[in-house]
């Protein structure tokens, strides 16, 4: 683009151009008229002399005064022929000697007009001025006439010279111009300039506030006004700057409460667990006991409605433990290679005694395209699949439900697990409510059906965390099919997917127990059981009654060191929350005398009621060789025993070759 002086010059130029050029055509147009004007009247003039001139030679037809009264009309003015003519229009003399057109008529409109009309008349033809008229004896008596003829060329030729020297003026004056304009341009372009710097150094950041001088006139109240504004803009600058640093300090203020107060509702449920957990572990314990007693058929069916109702209230506050978890996004998802046919087939085989009470058939559909070996949450995923199908259960009274498991026909990086049941469908308008946490279809089903109103939304946020989704269409009275889908990763032709697949032999997995079990030793294993509670280690006691151990009690953690260092005890179930040391200190304990005393250190099973995400892993990482969570079954309880007890042979037998 132009600068602004190139523009203020080459404006001013133009004017000056448009006005200097129409003025001089003007003038040269006006003045050129006045010449001929003035010629024509000149050339009328003389030729009505000449005409009062000639009227005795005529009438005398002294036809040599005639031709020196014409050749000084022509020598003495601008006439390039003159004719005398007689009364008929034939010519008596052209001013010449030799007289060559003597006789002859004119042959022009112009003169037979004369002739006819007897009048004087100028006419401009072209270039050339013609003036002709009688020359009359008396007012109405024509003796001749004369005919003048002119050439104009001699104007013609001023106005060129007129219009040359107007150019060459013109050229001079825009000249002239030129200069004046850029020197005017200069005075009212430099403050804009200088101004127009100041901006953009202002715009790249300089902090210099000093606004040039530019004057008093416009430019200057501008930049006046240019430094004012740049000062309010540095007030609300500093303004602003010191508000982001106050919302930063609040945001900061209140991001530290939310996190105290998400610390404060984590530790608040696990102290619930907690103490939920260790009397259930009481009530479920001495339940199973009692279960083992000789009982009539009412107490077995208290005692079993005792055991149902503590489950019940586990599986309430499992749930109500992972919808806080999912709510606070403390749910942390494992990435681990898994058989997810296995796993659908576990499940179904875990829920299979239901459907057989209500004679339903449990179907399911693998599609042999599906790779087997997956990677994800396998027990999330287990969690999802066990409360679809656990719901499809419970809602259908008779027919079928069918586990259809495949790629996903629309994204094939989605596994589609889809829940279809026969049972008494959803109404369209609940359809979306379904997935809210504590919502049920309608609210009396409860009693009928049991069940929290939260499985479902678990699921649902679940598979959210997956990156899938879990989606419903159902027909009221016909049935309903959940559809979980989520990305599940393949793993193909890996060590891990043989191993995996193939479902290796528990002997192969762990091939020192499987050597340990031709040699068994058959002392009764000792074992200590370490916890503060007197009903848990009651519980505890009655179910290894059938295990073949033999039980030493700690009723504190210093107790379980001391205890341990006396008996040497062949397994340790050790509490976590307990007087004087914790179950934490006393394992770093007895595993800092391990060292000391080099001994193949005890297995120490953490059981606890801190059933929160991560305290196994965080127990394992404290020393722990296990972790079970109260309220411990004895099934459980029992399988930890025989490994352990078999483990104890082949740490026998490894101290036997290594000595
Ligand atoms: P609940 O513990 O009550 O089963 P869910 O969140 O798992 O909680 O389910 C919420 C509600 O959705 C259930 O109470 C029931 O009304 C409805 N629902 C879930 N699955 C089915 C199904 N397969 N057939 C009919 N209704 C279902």
């Amino acid at each position: 683009m132009f600068e602004l002086r190139t523009k203020l010059v080459a404006y001013t130029i133009l004017v000056v151009l448009a006005v200097a050029g129409g003025m001089s055509t003007i003038s040269i147009a006006l003045d050129h008229r006045n010449s001929v004007a003035a010629f024509e009247r000149k050339v009328t003039a003389l030729a009505s002399t000449l005409g009062e001139a000639v009227v005795e030679s005529v009438y005398d037809l002294d036809i040599k005064l005639l031709r020196q009264q014409v050749t000084s009309v022509l020598t003495n003015n601008d006439a390039k022929t003159a004719f005398i003519l007689d009364a008929e229009g034939q010519v008596l003399t052209d001013g010449t000697e030799e007289n060559p057109f003597r006789g002859s008529l004119i042959a022009d409109p112009f003169a037979e007009r004369v002739l006819t009309e007897e009048i004087w008349i100028t006419q401009h033809q072209g270039d050339r001025i013609v003036a002709a008229g009688p020359i009359l004896l008396t007012e109405d008596y024509v003796l001749g006439f004369v005919y003048l003829d002119f050439s104009t060329a001699e104007l013609n030729a001023r106005m060129v010279r007129q219009i040359l020297q107007t150019l060459i003026l013109s050229a001079l004056f825009v000249f002239v111009t030129s200069l004046i304009a850029i020197a005017v341009a200069n005075q009212i372009t430099r403050p804009i300039n200088k101004l127009t710097d100041f901006a953009v150094s202002v715009k790249e950041g300089s902090s210099d506030r000093d606004v040039p001088n530019c004057g008093k006139g416009e430019v200057g109240r501008l930049a006046q006004s240019f430094s004012s504004m740049l000062e309010n803009l540095d007030t609300s600058n500093q303004d602003l700057q010191k508000l982001a640093a106050t919302l930063e300090e609040r945001v900061r203020d209140r991001t530290q409460a939310a996190e105290e107060s998400s610390k404060a509702k984590s530790e608040f449920l696990a102290a619930m667990s907690h103490e939920i957990r260790t009397p259930m572990n009481g009530v479920l314990g001495m339940a199973s006991l009692l279960e083992e007693t000789n009982l009539d058929v009412d107490q077995e069916l208290f005692v079993r409605t005792i055991s149902e109702s503590g489950e019940a209230l586990l599986v309430i506050i499992n749930d109500i433990l992972d919808f806080s978890k999912i709510e606070a996004g403390k749910i942390i998802l494992d990435e681990e290679p898994f058989n997810l046919e296995n796993l659908v087939q576990s499940i179904l085989k875990l829920l299979s005694q239901r459907a057989f009470d209500k004679n339903l058939k449990l179907i399911m559909d693998y599609s042999p395209e599906l790779s087997k070996i997956l990677i994800g949450d396998e027990g999330r995923i287990r969690q999802i699949i066990t409360n679809l199908v656990g719901n499809s259960e419970k809602f259908t009274l008779n027919g079928s439900i069918r586990v259809a498991v495949s790629r996903s026909s629309q994204d094939a990086s989605l596994v589609e697990i889809a829940v279809c049941d026969t049972g008494i469908g959803i109404p369209d308008n609940k359809l979306e409510k379904i997935f809210e946490g504590f919502s049920q279809v309608n609210a009396s089903s409860n009693r009928v059906f049991g069940g929290t109103g939260l499985g479902l939304a678990i699921a649902s946020d679940l598979a959210e965390l997956m990156g899938g989704d879990i989606q419903v269409r159902s027909e009221i009275g016909k049935g309903s099919t959940f559809t979980f889908r989520c990305p599940l990763e393949a793993v193909e032709n890996s060590r891990m997917a043989l191993h995996l697949t193939d479902e290796a032999p528990f002997e192969l997995i762990y091939p020192e127990l499987a050597q340990a079990d031709s040699d068994l030793n058959t002392a009764p294993l000792k074992v200590l059981i370490a916890d503060d509670n007197k009903t848990n280690r009651l519980v505890v006691q009655k179910m290894l009654k059938t295990a073949g151990t033999e039980v030493i009690f700690a009723q504190d953690g210093s107790e379980a060191v001391r205890h341990f260092v006396n008996h040497m005890p062949e397994l340790v179930f050790m509490d976590i929350s307990m007087p004087k040391l914790t179950g934490i200190e006393a394992t770093k304990e007895i595993r800092s005398f391990e060292a000391e005393n080099e001994r193949i250190p005890c297995p120490i099973i953490a059981l606890t009621a801190h059933a929160m995400e991560g305290d196994r892993e965080k127990f394992l990482e404290q020393g722990f060789d296990g972790y079970l969570s109260k309220p411990v079954r004895k099934t459980d309880l029992l399988v930890v025993v025989d490994l352990w007890s078999k483990r104890r042979n082949t740490n026998q037998n490894i101290e036997y070759y290594s000595a």
